[in-house]
């Protein structure tokens, strides 16, 4: 992942018509802060667990620094360097008044108690209560982390901070949060899908849609894209694939998952009745005008991308393709929406819950849809209207974010000598 972020960072580097220095480049790319820590857990049984915990601050030039919060037993530093790094390109290419941050802890939240998840996080916030904050650095849900726990570490900075909501986003409504954060990624990434192919085909409810990854962002993508007519050819998670040539059911789909109070594909006893089911890396192989990868990093491979028939790529994951896949996909012609644009509905939708609790209110749905799609179709216009010919659109989203980092710097960084 951290070669691939290099290299497009290089390529966007050498685009860039001013003369970047070393040092400015060396900013741009690097975390400005570290942390990292241990939680150590007795486990009901007795035994003893201890994670690791990471959280990278890598850029506040534009603002506190911003971003998710991953449960994942693989989670490295590493990992959320490189994940700290999009953000900071995310909330700088969408001009939020935000920097870039990730973090995450090595547990798996699956297998721990809610006790024990508790346990977890007020550990974490004991230890990084001085780092975080509405105005240093905000938290998010992010992968194996959702509402509930944005609320855990809601409750537990404040015991000791005092009341302070915006210290995380994604909170339950009922707790500050913001209706209409849990389905903004998707949102946003639903509403890329359609400027793009709009933009170099035709109307969306005339095209074919698979989307790998079926958690959160996808299934958000795939109902916003049904609702607006796209036909969703296929879905998978990681042991399934979906596929029916006429379309999915979408809602029927969502509606029985939720009422059998179900969390994946894979549980659904019947999953026949809405078209053929394989393994997960089918999915690669439907037919479909738009792929939209939704689940985690480096799917899209020097060998999974020659598998695919669409022409629109909308990353709706973070860093899915990988840099040998994304010159494949260059010198084949095809289409890329990258991450830091196609999956910027989340962060937008957090800053707006950010500033609804800076002025204590609670807006409604509509509003917030509203003020999403005004903030992403603003970023999309001014990305467009940049784009040369000769760059796609990964470079000139890169080129977009850094610039704006570049003339947030101090003047005196750009003086030579
Ligand atoms: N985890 C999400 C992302 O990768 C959201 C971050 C946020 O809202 O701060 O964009």
């Amino acid at each position: 992942m951290k070669e691939t972020l290099q290299s497009f960072y290089k390529d966007a580097f050498a685009k860039i018509d001013k003369d970047l220095t070393e040092q400015q480049k060396f900013l741009i790319e690097n975390p400005q802060k570290k942390i990292s820590f241990e939680i150590p857990l007795v486990r009901s049984n007795g035994q003893l667990d201890v994670f690791k915990g990471f959280r990278v601050q890598h850029n506040n030039l534009n603002g506190p620094f911003k971003g998710g919060l991953r449960f994942s037993p693989n989670v490295t530093m590493e990992h959320c360097e490189v994940l700290a790094s999009l953000m900071t390109l995310k909330t700088s290419l969408t001009g939020l008044p935000f920097g870039g941050g990730k973090g995450g802890v090595t547990c798996n939240p699956k297998k721990l108690s809610n006790k024990e998840l508790s346990e977890v996080v007020d550990k974490l916030v004991n230890t990084i209560h001085t780092s975080i904050g509405s105005k240093i650095d905000i938290p998010a849900p992010d992968m194996g982390t959702n509402a509930e726990i944005m609320k855990m570490i809601f409750q537990s900075y404040s015991q000791t901070r005092g009341y302070s909501p915006g210290v995380v986003t994604g909170k339950p409504i009922h707790m500050s949060g913001l209706k209409g954060r849990n389905e903004a990624t998707g949102k946003g990434a639903a509403l890329i899908a359609k400027w793009t192919f709009e933009k170099h085909f035709d109307k969306i409810d005339t095209s074919k849609v698979s989307i790998q990854g079926f958690g959160n962002v996808g299934k958000f993508t795939a109902k916003f894209l049904s609702d607006m007519g796209a036909k969703i050819v296929a879905v998978s998670n990681s042991s399934k694939c979906l596929y029916n040539e006429k379309g999915i059911e979408i809602d029927k789909l969502l509606e029985n998952l939720e009422k059998e109070q179900k969390n994946s594909l894979s549980q659904i006893d019947d999953l026949s009745i809405y078209g053929e089911h394989e393994s997960s890396d089918k999915i690669f192989e439907i037919s479909s005008n738009i792929f939209i990868p939704a689940a985690t990093e480096n799917t899209i491979t020097d060998k999974t991308v020659k598998l695919l028939s669409a022409d629109i790529i909308i990353e709706a994951a973070n860093m899915p393709t990988t840099h040998l896949a994304d010159k494949w996909l260059q010198t084949n012609n095809k289409i890329l929406v990258p991450d830091i644009l196609a999956s910027a509905g989340g962060v937008i939708a957090s800053y707006f819950e950010w500033s609804q609790n800076a002025q204590n209110e609670q807006w409604e749905k509509s509003e917030v849809y509203k003020k999403i799609e005004k903030k992403l179709s603003d970023t999309w216009s001014y990305v467009v209207n940049s784009k040369k010919k000769k760059n796609t659109y990964r470079e000139t989203c890169y080129m977009i974010a850094i610039e704006r980092l570049i003339k947030s710097m101090p003047l005196s960084y750009s003086e030579s000598n």
